[in-house]
Parts: structure tokens; C-alpha cells; sequence
């Protein structure tokens, strides 16, 4: 079976699904469905992106019992990542730990398994996870479909990741009162009024010296259209990209407006819910019981801070996690995936389907 999950994912890899390539992002989904041929989907589409959703049941089901979820686009990458090698135990290509290798196993456990279980169980492929998932994950919910549990199969080292921060990306703006630079108690200067509230947020969210699961807040930018020395500026904007644990989900906005100083408005650009499945629901105890059956030790629960698709199914109150094999290096020119965790990986999630 190896060898089969090698021979796909080496295939997917050759594939540069990057968003700058929507054909590409069309041909590898052919590839997935070439592989799948016999099996029952669906094929969604919207704004040009396509995704499948394969399911084991006469149509499709009001609500499967697990999905399995892949994603087959990739970050940008230089050409000669596109060229899968395999080192050792090493198998190094854009995509082999985030996430087509993870994917290729998707395929031959479900290839395998959709005849077998008394459930339903569904495999959703889509391609523009890294863009946000709006397009597949996101759009398929939208169009009514839903499960008890849903594994991504994102790089997780074989740990089960059921919680991530959630995104809000806000435009402070500060309306002052313009004066010449040698009068400026005529003026009010709309920098200083940005920056007061920005050393409040610090205060209230000061950068961490190290990696720690805390809502946290990065000033990306800071500008005024005042060009000139001799002027009080009267205009300022500032850009926020805040990641909040799904413990704040509920008042992190309130929060920060309860800040807000006279003068200084809020515009929301964006507000991404957390991901969040409690570690005791039945499929995550489950799923790391599956893990110790074939590595010999329980996964451990993990948390991210970077979001994946699973959120737009915690968003409908639909529990899911992240799940992958053992790799580094996602986002870089050096990304790899273990050729024996993805072994692993496969038993895994076989054992874990088969005892429902
Ligand atoms: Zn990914």
C-alpha cells in the first residue's frame, strides 16, 4: 500500500495547484477523481474553484457520521519543488506535509473502506484551503453538508489538534484636527490618538516572549496621508491582525471596542471563528486510541494557532479536528512528510473507521 500512497502523492506534488494556477488546481482534483473513478461524488463549484465530495450512501446523506477532509492546493513554491524526491525516509515536494500525501492516504482508506462501514462516510477534496476554504470547505457546508466528525488531514506529527485560533483583522481609524506644526495646540494630532490606543491593546495584549496559548495582537501598519514636516497630521490608520483562542470568542471584539478612545472608529474587515472540539468527544478519544493501537502511544492533543477548513464545520456546530502525519518545513522550500508515518497514518485511520 505504500508504494500505491507514494506513486499518488508524488503525482499530486508534480501538480503546481498553487492559486496562481486555477488549471492546475482543476487538474489535480482530475488526478484525485482518476483515482477514485468507481465511487459515488458530487462536484461543486464556485467562483471558478471546483471541489468534490465523494459519500457511500444511495445520495447523499442529511448528515454523514465522519467526513474525511483533504485539500489539494498548495502555497507557491519554487519549481524544483514540484519535482517529489524521496531521501530516506523523507519524501520532500511542495504539498508532502501540507497536505498531499495526507491526502493520497485519504483516498486509498476511503477507496477501501466506503464499501465496508454501515455508516455514512464522506471524503470532501477541495482546493483553496490556503485562501480560506471559502470557495470548497465552506461553500460545501453552505449547500447543506454536515457531520458528527470531520478529520483534515493537515500536519499535526500524528497529534490530535482540536483547538486554533480564530481571526479579526481590524482598520483603526482617528479623525484629529489638522494645524500648523508650530501652533499644534491649535491641532489634534490623529497619530497620537492612534498610537494611545494602540499602547492600551499592547498593554492588554503584550507581545509573548515565546509560543503560548494566549489571544494575541500585531500592529501591521501604521499610516497618515500627511506628507508634510510642518503640519499636525489630522488623519491615521492603523491595520490589526488579531488570533484569539476560542476561549475569547464570545467578547474579543467588545474587548477591544470597550478601548476605543474619542475621536478613534473600529471598521471589522474580517472576523474568522476559532476551531474548537472538546477533548472528550467520543471520535477525538477514539481517534487517539486508534493512534496508540498502531504506534504504541496515544496522540496527544494538540492546539494550533494558524486556522484550517475545520472551522467552517465548528461554525455549524459540526465537531472536528486536524490530523497528519509526521513532516516540517510546511510553507517552506524545504517541506517534507515521514514515508513511515504515512504507513502509520494510513492504519490509523483505518483502525479508527472500522470501530464505529
Ligand atoms: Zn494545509
Amino acid at each position: 500500500m505504500i508504494n500505491k500512497i507514494l506513486c499518488l502523492s508524488k503525482k499530486l506534488i508534480e501538480i503546481p495547484s498553487n492559486k496562481e494556477n486555477p488549471n492546475a488546481l482543476r487538474e489535480v482534483l482530475r488526478v484525485c477523481e482518476k483515482e477514485l473513478k468507481v465511487l459515488q461524488s458530487k462536484k461543486f463549484k464556485k467562483k471558478e474553484v471546483p471541489s468534490l465530495l465523494y459519500y457511500n450512501t444511495p445520495k447523499i446523506p442529511k448528515r454523514f457520521k465522519i467526513i474525511l477532509n483533504a485539500h489539494l492546493d498548495v502555497v507557491p513554491a519554487k519549481d524544483k519543488q514540484y519535482k517529489p524526491k524521496i531521501v530516506g525516509d523523507k519524501l520532500y515536494g511542495r504539498g508532502a506535509n501540507d497536505m498531499k500525501a495526507a491526502a493520497a492516504v485519504m483516498i486509498f482508506v476511503y477507496k477501501e473502506l466506503s464499501k465496508k462501514v454501515k455508516y455514512p462516510l464522506g471524503l470532501q477534496l477541495v482546493a483553496d484551503e490556503e485562501t480560506g476554504g471559502f470557495n470548497g470547505t465552506k461553500y460545501q457546508i453552505g449547500k447543506g453538508v454536515r457531520a458528527d466528525f470531520v478529520i483534515a488531514g493537515e500536519p499535526t506529527d500524528l497529534g490530535v489538534n482540536n483547538k486554533a485560533k480564530g481571526i479579526v483583522w481590524i482598520k483603526v481609524k482617528a479623525k484629529g484636527k489638522s494645524a500648523h506644526g508650530a501652533y499644534i495646540w491649535q491641532g489634534e494630532n490623529a497619530i497620537y490618538m492612534v498610537t494611545e490606543f494602540l499602547n492600551k491593546l499592547k498593554e492588554k495584549y503584550p507581545v509573548p516572549k515565546k509560543e503560548i496559548w494566549k489571544t494575541t495582537m500585531n500592529v501591521a501598519k501604521v499610516v497618515t496621508s500627511n506628507e508634510t514636516f510642518n503640519k499636525v497630521p489630522d488623519d491615521c490608520e492603523a491595520w490589526l491582525d488579531i488570533r484569539y483562542i476560542p476561549e475569547d470568542s464570545d467578547t474579543i471584539t467588545q474587548r477591544i471596542k470597550s478601548l476605543v478612545p474619542k475621536g478613534v472608529e473600529l471598521e471589522i474587515i474580517l472576523k474568522e471563528p476559532a476551531q474548537l472540539t472538546y477533548e472528550n468527544n467520543p471520535f477525538v478519544k477514539k481517534l487517539r486510541e486508534s493512534t496508540k493501537e498502531i504506534t504504541g502511544k496515544l496522540a496527544p492533543v494538540i492546539v494550533k494557532h494558524g486556522a484550517s477548513d475545520i472551522r467552517h464545520h465548528n461554525q455549524i456546530g459540526c465537531d472536528g479536528v486536524t490530523f497528519g502525519p509526521i513532516g516540517k518545513g510546511l510553507h517552506t522550500d524545504n517541506e517534507w512528510v515521514s514515508v513511515k508515518s504515512l504507513s502509520d497514518y494510513y492504519e490509523i485511520l483505518k483502525d479508527f473507521l472500522l470501530s464505529f
